[in-house]
This record gives C-alpha cells, sequence and structure tokens, in this order.
C-alpha cells in the first residue's frame, strides 16, 4: 500500500471533476424568436436558445440547466395566456420542462398576474422554483423550496435560489398576500452555511433574481435602486463558501466577473443569451472537491441559429391565439401618431394615453410615462398590437386621492429624469439615462414649467 502510493506521481493521484451550468434569466415568455409588437423577426427566445441548450447537452449530458426569474410575464404570448385563457398549461413552463431545466428562482414579475397564476404555473412545472429568503409572513417557513442538491459527475453541487426583496415596491399587495421577502445578504449567509454544513456540498451556486447594484469602475450605487434590490456584490464580498453566482433581474448582459473569488455571470434577457459555467474540480486522497478553476461566458441567439422544431410546434397553439387577438382593428386614426418627442413635448399619442386615464379613472390629474419612444400608430385602422406597443408592461391603473402638493412632489420626482441644462445641448442629451424612462412621468390636467437650469 504504501508502496503503491509512492509510485503514483502527484499530479496523476488526483481524481478530476467537471460540471457544466447552463443559464438564462429574465426569459419573460420569449419563446418564438418575434418581436409581437412590431410582428419581426427577432433573435430572443427559448426556441433557439434550446438549439444552443441541446449542442451543449451533447458535449455533456450531465449538465445543470437553471434560471434566475421572471418567466412567465412579459410578452403578448404571456398576457393573453394569464389573462384571457388561462386554462392550457403556462407555455413558457411547458417549454421550460421539454428543456429538461433543474430548477428556477422566482422572480418579480412572477406575482404581475396573481398568485393563482402563479401557483398554476409552479404547479405545472417539473422542476422546482427556488426562494430562500421569501417567507410565509411572520413565521419561519419559506414559501418554495429554498435550495435543490443535485449530484453532477460525483460532485454534491447546492442550488441556492434568492429573489429580490423589492416586490411590494412594485406589486398589488393582492399578488402577494400572505409573503414577505427578507433581506438576502443575512439568508445568503444563512442557507450557504447550511448547505456546507448540513447537506455537505462540494460546489455552491446561487441563482439570484437580482444583478450587481453599483458602477464598478466608481462604486458609486445604481441610481434609484429600492432597499437591497440588487445585492449580488454584497453578497459575493461577505457570504463565505460561494462558488458561482447566475445574476438576473436587472436585463444586463455580464458574461463573466470575478468578485471576492465568486464567478459572476448573467444572460442578459429574453433568451437573448444562454450563460454558459464550467467549474474543473479534484480531490486527492481523502479530501473532499476543490475548485481547480472556474470560467464563464454568454452565448448569444443569432440569426444563424435554428429554432428548435420541438418548442416551436409547443408554442404554436399559443402563438395563434396570440397573434388573432393583436391582429384585431379597434379604432381608426385619421393620422399617423408618434411618440419621437413625447418627453420633451405634448404629443398626440401620449395625450391619447391620459384621455383614456382620466375618463377610466375619472380623475383631474392623470400620470404616464413615455414609456417606448418607438411606438407609433398609423393612419387608419388600429390593431391591439398597435396599442399594446405603447406599454409593454402590463400595469394596473390606479386612482388615489391626493393634495397639490403630491402632485408638486411626483413632478419634481420626474424632473430627476434630465440632466441640468447646458445651452447648446439637444434634447436627447438632456435625459439622465441611468434614470429608467417608466420612472418619468408626464402629467395631464395640470400645467407646469421643469426649469432644467435649476437642478433637483
Ligand atoms: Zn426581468
Ligand atoms: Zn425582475
Amino acid at each position: 500500500m504504501f508502496l503503491a502510493v509512492l509510485l503514483v506521481p502527484i499530479g496523476w493521484s488526483a481524481e478530476r471533476a467537471h460540471v457544466t451550468i447552463l443559464a438564462t434569466t429574465d426569459v419573460h415568455a420569449h419563446l418564438n424568436p418575434i418581436d409581437y409588437y412590431t410582428n419581426q423577426p427577432d433573435q430572443t427566445g427559448l426556441a433557439k436558445a434550446a438549439t444552443i441548450i441541446a449542442a451543449a447537452r451533447r458535449q455533456n449530458p450531465d449538465l445543470l440547466l437553471l434560471d434566475s426569474g421572471d418567466t412567465i410575464q412579459g410578452t403578448p404570448l404571456a398576457y393573453y395566456h394569464n389573462r384571457k385563457n388561462n386554462q392550457p398549461p403556462d407555455p413558457t413552463v411547458l417549454a421550460m420542462n421539454a428543456l429538461r431545466y433543474d430548477a428556477m428562482t422566482v422572480g418579480n414579475h412572477e406575482y404581475n398576474h396573481g398568485l393563482k397564476v402563479l401557483e398554476k404555473a409552479r404547479g405545472e412545472a417539473t422542476f422546482p422554483w427556488l426562494s430562500a429568503n421569501t417567507y410565509r409572513v411572520g413565521t419561519d417557513q419559506t414559501a418554495y423550496q429554498p435550495y435543490l442538491v443535485k449530484l453532477v459527475g460525483g460532485v454534491r453541487v447546492g442550488i441556492l435560489g434568492l429573489t429580490t426583496p423589492g416586490v411590494p415596491y412594485w406589486d398589488n399587495p393582492e399578488n402577494y398576500a400572505g409573503l414577505e421577502f427578507r433581506e438576502p445578504v443575512a439568508e445568503a449567509k444563512k442557507w450557504v452555511h447550511l448547505l456546507h454544513a448540513r447537506e455537505k456540498v462540494d460546489l455552491v451556486v446561487i441563482a439570484m433574481h437580482m444583478g450587481l447594484e453599483e458602477d464598478l469602475r466608481t462604486g458609486i450605487p445604481t441610481p434609484n435602486l429600492i432597499p437591497s434590490e440588487n445585492t449580488a456584490l454584497a453578497i459575493a464580498r461577505q457570504v463565505p463558501g460561494i462558488d458561482v453566482i447566475l445574476m438576473g433581474h436587472t436585463h444586463r448582459e455580464v458574461p463573466a466577473l470575478f468578485a471576492n473569488g465568486v464567478l459572476l455571470t448573467q444572460a442578459d434577457k429574453w433568451a437573448d443569451r444562454v450563460a454558459r459555467v464550467d467549474v474543473y474540480l479534484e480531490k486527492s486522497g481523502d479530501a473532499g472537491w476543490r475548485v481547480d478553476a472556474k470560467s464563464a461566458l454568454t452565448i448569444p441567439v443569432t440569426e444563424k441559429i435554428a429554432p428548435d422544431p420541438v418548442i416551436v410546434k409547443l408554442a404554436e397553439p399559443y402563438d395563434r391565439e396570440t397573434q388573432a387577438w393583436l391582429g384585431k382593428t379597434i379604432g381608426e386614426s385619421s393620422r399617423e401618431l408618434t411618440a419621437d418627442d413625447a418627453r420633451v413635448r405634448d404629443t398626440a399619442i401620449l395625450d391619447l394615453i391620459q384621455r383614456v386615464q382620466l375618463d377610466a379613472g375619472r380623475a383631474d390629474v392623470s400620470m404616464a410615462s413615455s414609456l417606448n419612444l418607438g411606438a407609433r400608430l398609423p393612419k387608419g385602422p388600429v390593431t391591439v398590437r398597435d396599442m399594446a406597443g405603447l406599454y409593454v408592461y402590463e400595469n394596473t391603473l390606479v386612482v388615489i386621492e391626493a393634495t397639490g402638493a403630491v402632485v408638486k412632489a411626483a413632478l419634481e420626482h420626474s424632473a430627476k429624469y434630465f440632466r441640468p441644462y447646458e445651452p447648446g445641448k439637444s434634447p436627447a442629451e438632456l435625459f439622465d439615462e441611468r434614470i429608467p424612462a417608466y420612472n418619468f412621468d408626464v402629467a395631464e390636467g395640470v400645467s407646469y414649467d421643469l426649469d432644467l437650469a435649476r437642478p433637483v
């Protein structure tokens, strides 16, 4: 025995393992490579991502396939399914079942159509929906499975799900009734410790519905964050024992980033990319697996990638009813209306929205954001598709009673969207692009001036 050990060179005696992880995030119900608002081809969607996934599976059948959430909402196809015909199985979940996802983390947009729609879709999934920081109010009981342990090539991999705690800031209270979303850094500490101590995992992967919270060049926090909305860096820096973080929520592409030895990656949005992580491990003697090297990259969905026929076929009935609905004529416009200037002057297209809101809400003042500067209503018949393109989020119209001071404060808030005025600057240069357009409202029913020479 002693001799045998001596005869084997050290480098050869180590056992090796390779774990491949594929990850999507913020798929937002993108299945077919089409933009429903324009009816034009679009290089997004699980049908094309499926081809990338299949190629990786041929190479390594034992890979992990994970998603970081915002899954069942986001296209007219999902809207039609969630609001108008929720009888059949959820189309995105069906596609993910077919692709054999191992787990998905719950995103904030899962709540948009209420808990009934969410729970139905979750019940149809053949993979667990994870969230370790979502609890039944006032208890220590998590509302979802917090983590999943999988044996991959002999390596015990712990996959932890974390959800942005921002849900109550964005959704109607009945859509998350009975649930609370706890601060993710402390939760990560608790669960990562448990994965190592109790579950004896070799590798810890966090699929989080959160992204980077600061500009890494300056250290300045991303503006307009709600508390702990994104805590990927805080978790990488403060929680020991994490190997890989699969980010989401911010709709950004992050091919590979190391922070405190943790590898972070993010696959943008709408399944326009698949993130791939490779972890190489080795062990010698009785010691456990040790990570030797790890890398990540994002693989884009391109024109050259063919859609997977299985996903296309499965999406077909949903696509057909969506297209029939989008094609319906609901009005007529005597001229073409565009939104190019909607952020700097009165435009007919936004006035139309304001008039509808004032009328439906029987309100004195209407606030609306000019969300899509590319929106247009054609001269002639106007379809559901044209109207849907004005607002790509399914927001709910809400009427509140407010004082003039509240209206003024809301307008001051919107004024933050503009940079301080300097003579000679074009209107396009006046916007602070770090502030999302949906945080900037235009008001109707009051008249007001924004003095851009006096920054807020
Ligand atoms: Zn999203
Ligand atoms: Zn999100």
